[in-house]
């Protein structure tokens, strides 16, 4: 079974208040895209890369991808306005024949192996995908505008991280038709199209560089190892 990673890198990271776009970020003295990169790169279980990049960062990644010797790297295409856009943009460049994709954002870039295995595992199982998942410690209210309109049940609640595996055809069919822009991850659009997507453990390792303070946090981490 060939299994193809879509990297989605092409996010502006305003919050992070830097010229670069966020996957250029420095972590620990390099741009952040490379360290999920060479996780993705180092894994078992890929078998080759598409990075979705910024608009005109698609040769700077290429060349991040060359520094740190990803070989299993592809192409990298111009990313779209949404990260859905994105995504589908950078399926466009996986073959027909895989099997299987593993979504990632490079905005998470302590990828586990681990996690890598364990999402990928349902698919061997029948499900069209698999996310990991953290519990949820805080109590989640909806609200409109400054008013609490409903407090949701914590226990039927969970936090979905990525990297989100999928069958190749579900995630092709669930990106394919109507309008995708709103969709925060692809879980939900394939979910949205009746595929089963079985919950897996994540890690908070995989938390989501979105402001300075993240960016502290993980570069922190990093040097712990
Ligand atoms: O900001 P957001 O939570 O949507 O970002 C999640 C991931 O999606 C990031 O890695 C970001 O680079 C990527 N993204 C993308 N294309 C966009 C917006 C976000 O690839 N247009």
């Amino acid at each position: 079974m060939s299994v193809w990673a879509v990297l989605a890198a092409a996010g502006r990271g305003e919050r992070l208040g830097s010229e670069r776009p966020k996957a250029f970020a420095r972590l620990g003295g390099r741009p952040l895209l490379a360290e999920s990169l060479e996780r993705l790169e180092g894994s078992d279980w890929i078998d080759a890369i598409v990075i979705a990049a910024p608009p005109e960062w698609e040769e700077p990644s290429i060349l991040v991808a060359e520094e740190i010797a990803a070989t299993k790297v592809s192409s990298a295409v111009t990313g779209g306005e949404t990260r859905s856009e994105s995504v589908r943009l950078a399926l466009a460049d996986v073959p027909e024949d895989a099997a299987a994709v593993l979504v990632h954002d490079a905005a998470r870039p302590l990828l586990p192996e681990d996690v890598i295995e364990r999402v990928l595992a349902p698919l061997g199982e029948g499900w069209d995908g698999a996310v990991p998942v953290l519990p949820l410690s805080d109590t989640i209210k909806r609200i409109e505008g400054e008013q609490v309109v409903e407090t949701l049940p914590r226990g039927e609640l969970v936090a979905a991280q990525t990297p989100q595996a999928f069958a190749a055809d579900a995630l092709r069919r669930a990106l394919a038709g109507g309008d995708i822009s709103g969709a925060t991850d692809c879980a939900s659009l394939v979910e949205a199209r009746g595929g089963r997507i079985k919950v897996v453990e994540g890690d908070p390792r995989l938390l989501k560089v979105t402001d300075g303070a993240d960016l502290a946090l993980v570069e922190s981490w990093l040097a712990e190892k």
